[in-house]
């Protein structure tokens, strides 16, 4: 099921849920020079992916993946046990609409077995396949540079994270020219030595000038990164490959922890404590610990909350405590630091980043069973409700609609309307 091919009856670019997030960059941009902002990793199925949302490199220009489904074909199980393919599309006389909706950011895993997506964007008018997906970016500009943790004292950490902070606060309204900016700023622990700022401009001519002013922006009131690298490569290039030096796996693969929070606002100054505090403490040995804070929002924020299932469109920024390792004997470490570092930089409202005036919760595409861990979430507030707030009774009806024996399910899938929810103390 790796078909991708434009669909004459349904106006609509095909792609089938076998594909990779890779596979479908290369056949958009090969066949017809198109674009679906999807995910970061080129090995992503798309099956489980589009399903929770996708945000990627490109969502602050052209929003999340799901933003431009027209249509899924889903096999579901009914009240009897029999199961049948079903097409539902977002037209609005369309009777299994409502199975569209679940699948724009209801997550894998829920509903039934995605077995294929239709892609056209919203305001897209014609029937010529290269019209009606945004156009891939002509070329695009890489960026990267480095500190050394040698050089950022405490007083240091603290301009950098509200000049980043604050950079992604000016910057993150739809119409914003530097929502053609994408960056991430990657704080390893101390024991690994560096902290990186990577990213790509898609301004064209210029893009040399936004990744600067960026850059400028960072370093304001502390030393300049060395190491900048900046690179001019075509769009397919770049997804096809991003960021090695980010996913490289050594052979065999690791294991990781991502405890992942939507941002409304820059970390507070008590946060950015917490952060300096867990990223160099040594009495922790947590090579693999990061803190990464990723710039989001733009057209992510242009889309009601009601309108797809992804109802989180006010976030500036995505931020995530991760860790890695090898052996399995370093989980519990790891795992100890990770959770201690989240909780406490959420401390005040409860060691998960509740929805309200400064988060947005969570993306579902980044689950995190810790949140149905009452002794980790301490808010009160359910974990569904991180993940989809107000849209989680309409995700419950649909559920019951279309997998009333919950044939489909796991420690954070979506539960019938009945059923109590699930708080067991999460693995890892
Ligand atoms: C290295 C890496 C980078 C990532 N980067 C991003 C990113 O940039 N943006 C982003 O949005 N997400 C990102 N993700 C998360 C990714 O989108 C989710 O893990 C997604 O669920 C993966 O889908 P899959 O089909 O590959 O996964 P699987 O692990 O196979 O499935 C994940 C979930 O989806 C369900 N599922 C799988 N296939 C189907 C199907 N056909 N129909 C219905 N349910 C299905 C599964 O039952 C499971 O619940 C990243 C993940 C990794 C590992």
């Amino acid at each position: 099921m790796k078909r991708i091919y434009y669909d004459d009856a349904m106006r609509a670019i095909a792609v089938e849920a076998g594909a990779t997030v890779g596979e479908t960059f290369r056949t958009l941009f090969d066949s017809w020079g198109v674009v679906v902002p999807l995910g970061e990793f080129p090995e992503i199925g798309m099956g489980g992916h589009v399903v929770g949302g996708a945000f990627g490199f490109l969502c602050r220009q052209l929003g999340l993946a799901a933003d431009h489904l027209y249509a899924v074909e889903v096999v579901t199980v009914d009240r009897e046990g029999h199961a049948a393919s079903v097409v539902a599309t977002r037209e609005a006389t369309d009777p299994n609409r409502d199975l569209w909706w679940a699948h724009t950011g209801g997550g894998g895993g829920n509903f039934g077995i995605v077995t294929r997506h239709w892609f056209r964007s919203v305001d897209a008018t014609g029937d010529d396949p290269a019209k009606l997906l945004p156009r891939a970016p002509d070329s695009i500009t890489t960026f990267q540079a480095e500190w050394n943790w040698s050089e950022i004292d405490q007083s240091a950490f603290l301009r950098l994270l509200r000049n980043h902070g604050s950079w992604c606060e000016r910057n993150s309204s739809a119409d914003s020219p530097g929502a053609s900016l994408f960056s991430l700023l990657e704080i390893h622990r101390r024991q690994f030595g560096k902290i990186f700022i990577r990213g790509l401009s898609t301004a064209g001519a210029g893009a040399e000038g936004q990744i600067d002013e960026h850059l400028a922006a960072l370093r304001k009131g502390i030393g300049a990164p060395s190491g900048r690298r900046v690179e001019q490569m075509s769009w397919l290039d770049f997804a096809l490959n991003p960021m090695p030096e980010l996913f490289t796996m050594p052979p065999g693969g690791v294991s990781v922890k991502v405890k992942d929070a939507l941002l409304r606002k820059r970390f507070t100054d008590r946060q950015i404590g917490v952060a300096f505090d867990h990223l160099t403490r040594t009495d922790h040995d947590v090579m693999g610990g990061v803190l990464g804070l990723a710039t989001y929002g733009g057209r992510v924020n242009s889309v009601a909350r009601g309108a797809t299932a992804s109802v989180h469109r006010g976030a500036i920024l995505d931020t995530a405590c991760n860790t890695g390792w090898i052996e399995p004997q370093d989980a519990a470490k790891n795992l100890a630091w990770v959770r201690a570092f989240f909780g406490e930089l959420f401390g005040d409202t409860g060691g998960v980043p509740v929805p309200g005036d400064a988060y947005e919760g969570s993306l579902i595409n980044h689950p995190d069973t810790d949140y149905a861990d009452l002794s980790l979430n301490r808010s009160g507030v359910p974990w569904y409700a991180l993940y989809y707030n107000e849209n989680y009774p309409l995700l419950q009806e649909i559920k019951a609609r279309w997998d009333p024996r919950d044939v489909f399910r796991h420690a954070l899938s979506i539960r019938l309307p009945q059923a109590r929810p699930l708080t067991r103390p999460g693995p890892a």
